[in-house]
C-alpha cells in the first residue's frame, strides 16, 4: 500500500542537502551560536522579502506575536481580538502579556476573520487586531485596517501559515503594525527547530522587539526593561538563509498542486475546495476541504485505510478550550468557527508530492463519496 504523508520534510532535505550542510559547517567550525552574523543576514533578507524596513528574529512565531504586542503596548487590562479558529498560540500570546482575548468568527468559506463582525466588540479596553493568516491566505486587511484606524487599534498580523501570500499584491506580515512569522518546522519556511520573527515598518516596535528578546538589554549587563531570552539561534537562521532562496519555487509547486485537486474535485458533489477571496494570492500551507460534518471523520478514516494522511485544523476552537473556560463562552457563540472545526480537514499539498500521489488521493476520494 502506498503511504502519502501530510507532510515530507524529508523530500524537501534531499534537494538542498549539500548547501545546508555546509551552512551547518561553517557555524560548528566558527562555534558562533548567539546573535552571529547569520542572523543578520537573515534578517536582511526577510525585511526585503516581505517588503518590511525593519525584522527581528525571535525564538518562535509564538514568541513573535507575544513580543510584537509587548512592543505595541498591549498589557494587563487590554483587550485583544482574535479569532476562535487558529492554534493555541495567538490566544495565548494575549493571555501571556496579560491581555483579554475577544474572540471574532470567522467567513464560512475562507475560514478567516470576518472583518464585519469586528467593529461591534470594540470597546474602551481594546487595544488591538490579530488577524489569523489561516491555512495561507490573508484576511480582509483594508476592512480590518479601516475598523483599526477609525479606533485606534493596533494590527498585529498572525502571518505563521501565510509567509509570502499576498493580498492585493502586498505581502503578508507587511500590512499591519507588525506580522508575525513561524519557522516551526512544518511551516513553508520550517527550520531544523523552533524560530521566528517580526516584521514591520514601525521603528519603535522594531527596536523594542530587539530590546525584548535579550534581557531587555542593549549593553551588555545593563538592562532598561524587563525582557525575554528569546533570540533566533544562528544555526536556524544559516539554514533558513538557504532555505528562503526556495520559497517562492516552493509556494509556486504548492498552488499547482492544490490547482490540481481543485480542478479534479470540482465534480464530486458533498466536497468543498478551498475558497480564495478575491485580491488574495494563496501559499497553500494547508489544502483544507470542507465535507459534511457527519461524513467526515469517516472520511479521515477512510484515508487512513488508503494510506493518505490527512488533519483537522482546528478540532477544538480556542472559545471552547478549557484553558479559556473562565471567558465562559458556548459552542454557539461562534457557530462559524465551530461548524468548520467539525466540517473541515486538510490533506497533503506539499510541494515535492508526485503527481502519481495526487491521483491517488483524487481517485480514493472519488471511491469515499461514489
Ligand atoms: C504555528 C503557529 C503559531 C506559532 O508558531 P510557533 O513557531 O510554533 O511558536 C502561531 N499561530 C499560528 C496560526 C500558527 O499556525
Amino acid at each position: 500500500m502506498k503511504r502519502i504523508p501530510l507532510l515530507d520534510l524529508k523530500r524537501q532535505y534531499k534537494t538542498i542537502e549539500n548547501e545546508i550542510n555546509a551552512a551547518l559547517k561553517s557555524i560548528l567550525d566558527s562555534q558562533h551560536f548567539i546573535m552571529g552574523k547569520e542572523v543578520s543576514e537573515f534578517e536582511r533578507s526577510m525585511a526585503s522579502f516581505c517588503g518590511t524596513k525593519y525584522a527581528v528574529g525571535v525564538n518562535s512565531g509564538t514568541d513573535a506575536l507575544l513580543l510584537a504586542l509587548k512592543a505595541a503596548g498591549v498589557g494587563p487590562g487590554d483587550e485583544v481580538m482574535t479569532v476562535p479558529f487558529t492554534f493555541i498560540a495567538t490566544g495565548e500570546a494575549i493571555s501571556n502579556v496579560g491581555a483579554r482575548p475577544v474572540f471574532v468568527d470567522i467567513d464560512k468559506k475562507s475560514y478567516i476573520m470576518d472583518p464585519a463582525l469586528i467593529e461591534s466588540k470594540v470597546t474602551k479596553k481594546t487595544k488591538a487586531v490579530i488577524p489569523v493568516h489561516l491555512y495561507g491566505q490573508c484576511a480582509d486587511m483594508d476592512e480590518i485596517l479601516k475598523v483599526a484606524k477609525r479606533h485606534g487599534l493596533k494590527v498585529i498580523e498572525d502571518t505563521a501559515q501565510a509567509i509570502g501570500a499576498k493580498y492585493k499584491s502586498k505581502l503578508a506580515g507587511s500590512m499591519g503594525d507588525a506580522g508575525c512569522i513561524s519557522f516551526f518546522p512544518s511551516k513553508n519556511l520550517g527550520g531544523f527547530g523552533d524560530g521566528g520573527m517580526i516584521v514591520t515598518d514601525d521603528r519603535d516596535i522594531a527596536e523594542k522587539a530587539k530590546l525584548l528578546r535579550v534581557h531587555g538589554s542593549s549593553k551588555r549587563y545593563l538592562h532598561s526593561i524587563i525582557g525575554y531570552n528569546s533570540r533566533l539561534d544562528n544555526l536556524q537562521a544559516a539554514i533558513l538563509n538557504v532555505k528562503l532562496k526556495s520559497l517562492d519555487k516552493w509556494a509556486e509547486a504548492r498552488r499547482k498542486n492544490a490547482a490540481f485537486l481543485d480542478e479534479a474535485f470540482k465534480d464530486i458533489s458533498g466536497l468543498a475546495t478551498p475558497f480564495v477571496s478575491p485580491g488574495n494570492e494563496h501559499v497553500y500551507h494547508q489544502y483544507a476541504l470542507k465535507v459534511s460534518r457527519e461524513v467526515r471523520d469517516e472520511f479521515i478514516k477512510f484515508l487512513v485505510g488508503k494510506g493518505i494522511e490527512s488533519r483537522v485544523y482546528y478540532p477544538v476552537p480556542l472559545h471552547m478550550q478549557e484553558c479559556y473556560k473562565f471567558l465562559g463562552h458556548k459552542e454557539e457563540d461562534f457557530p462559524v468557527s465551530m461548524e468548520s472545526a467539525l466540517s473541515t480537514l486538510v490533506l497533503p499539498v506539499f510541494p515535492e508530492l508526485e503527481k502519481q500521489e495526487l491521483e491517488y488521493i483524487v481517485d480514493s476520494a472519488k471511491e469515499f463519496f461514489k
